[in-house]
């Protein structure tokens, strides 16, 4: 009896997601995976910045929560992320920065992600100590007038306490002392473990050690991204 030939489904777009606390260097490390990968690196905080800044409706309800100081909820940040992921034609992979950030966020993602042409391949979940966080967040201090950032041992001012942009005095947020950093962490974990439950379940999690320079960091991160033919010769 001839078989019926079986429906094709077009291949999917990969996405992977890219996990971290405060201080992982998230950010740094999402740019080189994706620029090593050819992929876009998409950062949803970005993303919502956007929005606010047009003034957009999902923009102008986030920005009610965020300046009450509330997180802005995942129903909310559901419908951002929708619109991103329309808006993108699904032709490249793409490396997730910023979201998700819970585990009813990661399930929708699951849907938002398909109902665009794209699948999540893998969530690489950057590990570092707490101690190691303090360290590099409590050595930090701001420019009090144009915003640089610098680091007390990685990136130290010419002049102690003084900004080399501007001359400005150096000042440490309230967010870079010790015991809130060590709060931020403890809030980070509570949020991270249901979601680092579901991408272990679904065999997509992916750990790497997020301690040491930024390049031995980087390579890590992209010998370990779990996207097959990245190391291939073109
Ligand atoms: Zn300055």
């Amino acid at each position: 009896m001839p078989q019926a030939p079986k429906p094709q489904t077009p291949p999917s777009t990969p996405i992977v997601v890219l996990l971290g606390g405060p201080g992982s260097g998230k950010g740094t490390h999402g740019q080189a995976l994706a620029s090593a990968l050819g992929y876009e690196h998409v950062s949803a905080g970005g993303h919502f910045r956007d929005h606010i800044r047009r003034g957009t409706p999902l923009g102008r309800q986030a920005s009610k929560f965020i300046e009450n100081g509330q997180l802005v909820p995942d129903e909310l940040v559901t419908e951002l992320m929708r619109t991103l992921f329309r808006g993108c034609p699904a032709a490249k992979g793409v490396v997730l920065d910023g979201y998700p950030r819970s585990l009813a966020q990661a399930e929708a993602l699951e849907e938002i992600a398909a109902a665009a042409g794209y699948a999540v391949t893998g969530a690489l979940y950057l590990v570092i100590s707490s101690d190691e966080i303090v360290r590099r967040l409590s050595g930090r201090w701001t420019c009090g007038m144009c915003g640089r950032t610098f680091h007390e041992t990685s990136k130290p001012p010419a002049r102690p306490g003084v900004c080399d942009a501007c001359g400005a005095e150096l000042l440490r947020r309230a967010d870079d002392e010790p015991a809130t950093i060590r709060r931020r962490i403890a809030l980070f974990h509570e949020m991270i473990g249901p979601l680092l439950g579901f991408y272990r379940g679904t065999g997509r999690l992916v750990e790497i050690a997020a301690e040491g320079t930024v390049q031995e960091v980087s390579a890590r991160v992209i010998a370990n991204s779990g996207v097959s033919g990245i190391n291939e010769p073109l």
